[in-house]
């Protein structure tokens, strides 16, 4: 037995309903199965391959480095960890950083700090975390407890204890919430992603900033999907005009490798003491090299053009036959169809174009470098479909 989808329906478990497809190859925006049939893609390995596949200064920048030195432990300093970490902090003017790898680690990491510091500056018996209903904060134990969809939760209990939701956008209910509770920290995504590609009110984000100020508890935000230029800014917060004294990010940051990190504000840069937290690949050099690739390039030209991308796929779509909304922000786009997400999906696949879903709607998170070329003709073909 040799194909490959029989392979790995029987030695891989079985998490994944993937489709029957083979991927083998691509250049850009564009991926090929093993037949060399094309594909455009517009689900970049979800939101992870910023700048596509096989980014010919990205696979340098990694490749370089691979040669050079691929990994060193934590206990001795090298420069690609620290330029990234000097990168981020500049770009958003938070303080320091913590290197995990991957999305779910970077909010262990944030959960940790938020604990640490309620701890020290309100009691050891503040420690809850407010998250939002329909969020997604990642996998592990403690996460799946911030995630706000009981659907996740099931048959994974007990989870960690110290997570209260609140429905999102509701500023009577979060007012409530916070009133009766011992508040660490909010934690937030300012567009949901996996909840449906839903953005928060500003009014409601601003609410919770103001919140934050008047019962001294934290931000924390999580830019895992929203992150590295997504949303048409650096940040996703940076379109809500807030200061946040946490933010996570991982998927679109390591630009195909896995990288994570904690940004800490001027509240909390300190926190973490030796020993507090630490992670063996955390900060590996091959992949923090390709990540500060990737923070390098996403310039204001950049931004502009992902702004540009939005606006069309918005135009084109909002008002098409068979399409009864869209939703999102920058490159993170939510379509609600008439026809079930799925069979659009598949449709559009047949056709040559590669789409996510989330929820019930079908979800684009393409490459921010996508060219114009390729959106089109993936917009045409999902609009074609969704008739
Ligand atoms: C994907 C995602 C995560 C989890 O990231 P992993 O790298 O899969 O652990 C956490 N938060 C948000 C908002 C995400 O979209």
């Amino acid at each position: 037995m040799n194909d490959i989808i029989s392979i790995d329906k029987q030695y891989v478990a079985n998490t994944y309903n993937r489709f029957p497809l083979e991927l083998v190859n691509g250049k850009g925006s564009k991926v090929y199965d093993k037949y060399g049939k094309e594909y455009i893609d517009m689900g970049s390995g979800i939101g992870v391959t910023a700048f596509g596949i096989a980014d010919n200064e990205w696979a340098t920048a990694v490749a370089e480095q691979a040669g050079k030195l691929q990994h060193m432990s934590n206990l001795y300093y090298t420069k690609p960890g620290a330029m990234l970490a000097k990168a981020l902090c500049e770009k958003t003017g938070l303080k320091k950083v913590f290197f995990s790898n991957s999305g779910a680690e970077a909010n262990e990491c944030a959960i940790k700090v938020a604990r640490k510091w309620a701890a020290e500056n309100k009691g050891e018996d503040c420690y809850k975390i407010v998250t939002l209903q329909n969020s997604f904060h990642g996998r592990t134990i403690t996460t799946l407890a911030a995630t706000g969809q009981d659907h996740f939760h099931k048959l994974f209990k007990p989870l960690t204890d110290g997570f209260v939701h609140t429905p999102a956008n509701d500023i009577d209910a979060l007012k409530k919430t916070i009133a009766k509770t011992r508040v660490a920290a909010v934690m937030f995504e300012c567009v949901q992603g996996e909840g449906g590609v839903i953005a928060l009110d500003h009014e409601f984000v601003k609410a919770i900033y103001d919140l934050s100020k008047e019962h001294n508890f934290l931000i924390i935000v999580d830019e895992v999907q929203t992150g590295n230029g997504r949303t048409g800014k650096f940040y996703g917060y940076m379109n809500y005009g807030i200061n946040p004294d946490i933010v996570t990010t991982a998927k679109g940051l390591g630009g195909g490798l896995p990288i994570g990190a904690a940004i800490l504000g001027d509240r909390v840069e300190n926190v973490l003491g030796f020993g507090d937290h630490g992670s063996t690949y955390g900060g590996n050099p091959v992949c923090a090299a390709g990540a500060l690739n990737v923070i390098n390039r996403i310039d204001s030209t950049l931004l502009d053009d992902v702004a540009k991308k939005s606006e069309y796929i918005f135009k084109t779509l909002q008002n098409a036959d068979g399409i009864e909304g869209v939703s999102g922000m920058g490159l993170m786009i939510g379509i609600k169809t008439a026809k079930p997400a799925s069979e659009v999906v598949k449709a559009a696949m047949e056709k040559g174009v590669l789409c996510l879903t989330a929820k019930d709607k079908v979800r684009l998170l393409p490459a921010l470098n996508i060219p114009f070329e390729d959106l089109k003709k993936a917009i045409d073909i999902i609009k074609e479909v969704a008739k």
